[in-house]
């Protein structure tokens, strides 16, 4: 059977990244930047005052003091209309451009405003507001200015293809006037229940029935891991329900079918998969939970084509288009679904999505908070609550009753990662943990 590191080596063999698109800088957050970007302006475009305050010439300041004339007001937004001569100053806001003659700013909180204007009025001055006593102990010339270009000149590439955009690269973008992009588009991924026993999370079960835990979570599996889920809902265990439906998730970049990969005599998934045209890449991974999973490759749409690039230049950017769908068939109990969505769909959306993704193997060490007695013939994956601690990561595993038990999972951040065999860890013992969010 094959390793949990060499299925996911398979799986990535297969997993390309998506062709770049146009697209809208409101939709761009979480995706990856497909081109190089240069700015088309200076920024600041002017030299600014940093803090509101009092825009002078730092040969007037002497040992942090002096009395000036106040010439004017200049507010973020306009233009400053007198320059500022020996003795004179003008108030000047946060972002508002630092008027000819200034080089330092000194701060409103360390000055004191007299509203009795100074005489004689300079030359070209049209009035003057008043007097202000500066009193800046630290006054040092050129203090709370930035300087025009400082943080980026025009035609300076100021992000690079491959970068990961978030809201600070957002705003970037919108400061060097970039409303339309190039990226990888977002990866959808449809999600398939199938199971005769299955009812929607909002009926009441009947006899024999269960609720339908596994799309809701794979479906915000799906939002975490940054992709689009397209829930298809619940299917029976019925060949042409089964094709009606997977037939639909195929057009996703990632399609994950819950339950039916086993072997009980309603396990029709493979065989319906590979009836579609699926290519099965492997069936049965050594792990515990997740035994059964499956996996596979679409090379492209099934139908007439219409979808293909040469036969449809229109296609929408970032459609599926005439590529390939990676398809999971997942075991059913809730935690396998989980657990290797988190060890191998997880990696294939990072890969599709063109983001950098750091292998989650070796994983990190944390100490067992108690005894722990492990005992299988796989490698095991068991929740556990991970923080951080003067002592490094302490590990809790979780009350949990197997692969068919979600509240004893819920509330973990981390899988511990067991080898084969039989041992008792002893409480303080270090062990592999993979971490499914922060500690
Ligand atoms: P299967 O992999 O289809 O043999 O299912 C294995 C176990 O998981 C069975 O006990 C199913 O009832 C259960 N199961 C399958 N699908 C789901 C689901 N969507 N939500 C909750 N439990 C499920
Ligand atoms: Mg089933």
């Amino acid at each position: 059977m094959l390793s949990v590191a060499d299925a996911l080596n398979h799986i990535l063999e297969h997993a390309r990244t998506k062709l770049p698109g146009e697209v809208a800088l409101a939709e761009a957050v979480g995706l990856v930047l497909a081109e190089e970007v240069a700015s088309d302006i200076d920024s600041p475009p002017h030299d600014k005052a940093m803090v509101d305050g009092y825009a002078v010439l730092s040969a007037d300041v002497v040992a942090g003091r002096a009395k000036l004339g106040v010439l004017e007001e200049i507010t973020a937004g306009a233009v400053p209309t007198c320059k500022v001569i020996p003795g004179f100053c003008s108030r000047i806001m946060t972002g508002a451009p630092l008027p000819a003659g200034a080089d330092a700013v000194v701060m409103v909180e360390r000055t004191g405003f007299n509203p009795s204007p100074l005489t004689p009025l300079p030359q070209g001055a049209r009035g003057i507001l008043g007097t202000v006593e500066i009193h800046d102990e630290r006054f040092r010339a050129g203090q709370n200015i930035m300087r025009r270009g400082k943080s980026l000149r025009q035609g300076e590439t100021v992000l690079h293809s491959g970068v990961e955009l978030g809201p600070a690269e957002i705003g970037l973008l919108a400061e060097v006037g970039h409303t339309q992009i190039r990226a990888i588009p977002l990866v959808k991924m449809a999600m398939v229940s199938t199971g005769n026993e299955l009812l929607p999370a909002d009926q009441k079960p009947t006899a024999g029935k269960i609720r339908n835990s596994n799309g809701p979570l794979l479906a915000a599996a799906a939002q975490r891991a940054g992709a689009t889920p397209v829930d298809l809902g619940i299917v029976r265990d019925e060949p042409h329900e089964l094709r009606r439906c997977f037939r639909a998730g195929l057009e996703s970049d990632v399609l994950v079918i819950s339950g039916g990969v086993s072997a009980g005599v309603l396990d029709l998934v493979p065989a319906v998969l590979v009836e579609l045209g699926v290519r099965q890449v492997f069936h049965k991974v050594d792990l515990k939970p997740g035994k059964p999973l499956w996996f596979g490759v679409c090379e492209k749409p099934l139908g007439d084509g219409s979808s293909n690039p040469k036969s449809n230049p229109r296609a929408e950017p970032g459609a599926n288009v005439g590529d390939r769908t990676l398809v999971f068939g997942l075991p059913g109990n809730p935690v396998s679904s989980l657990v290797c969505f988190e060890l191998f769909v997880k990696p294939a959306i990072a890969r599709l999505a063109g983001r950098h993704w750091e292998s989650p193997h070796p994983v990190r060490r944390a100490k067992l908070t108690r005894e722990f007695s492990q005992r299988s013939d796989r490698p095991t994956y068991y929740p556990a609550l991970v923080v951080s601690s003067a002592e490094g990561l302490l590990a809790e595993p979780k009350a949990w009753q197997g692969s068919a038990d979600l509240r004893g999972f819920a509330g973990a951040n981390a899988l511990l990662v067991f080898p084969a065999g039989e041992k008792i860890y002893a409480a303080g013992e270090a062990v592999d943990v993979l971490m499914l969010s922060t500690a």
